[in-house]
């Protein structure tokens, strides 16, 4: 049994609370392994809210999430994200486009987390987090050489 840590989390889909628990695998690696419902949720939180979330200690590494983990205790998404903006996480049931539940911001999944509560972002694959590069960028080839008059 590691040293185990909770992580303050919200559903992306109805916006409530509940905590992820870490536990130490290894050298910076940290697996999901279960979660915690709050009995009553605190009061709001965030960047608009009167007090702002109380800043654990930076959890830095790799980030995984266990077999066992049972997911979102709302919506059951088996995986989680980071978000860039406000630094905090989201539960994440796999879609490429999100919006972060506690600052509204929305935007892609990319990359993989490496902080939790640091300017980071995500966590990609549900075992093994890997770094998604941009896809190429697009090139529009010509269908046609246009007209040469000369
Ligand atoms: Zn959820
Ligand atoms: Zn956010």
């Amino acid at each position: 049994m590691g040293t185990q840590t909770g992580v303050l989390t919200r559903c992306e889909s109805t916006q409530r609370l509940f905590q992820m628990v870490f536990e130490a695998q290894g050298p910076g690696v940290w697996s999901a392994r279960r979660v915690l419902v709050p009995r009553n949720e605190p009061p709001q939180v965030g960047p608009s809210g009167p007090s702002a979330p109380p800043s654990p200690s930076q959890l830095a590494g790799q980030f995984l999430v266990a077999p066992d983990y049972p997911g979102c205790p709302y919506c059951r998404a088996t995986s989680f994200w980071r978000c860039q903006a406000c630094g905090n996480a989201n539960c994440w049931a796999g879609a490429s486009a999100v919006t972060c539940a506690w600052c509204q911001l929305a935007g892609f999944i990319t990359g993989s987390i490496d902080h939790l509560n640091a300017a980071g972002v995500l966590l990609n694959a549900p075992q093994r987090p890997r770094v998604q590069s941009a896809p190429p960028a697009r090139q529009l080839a010509p269908a046609r050489r246009p007209p040469d008059r000369s």
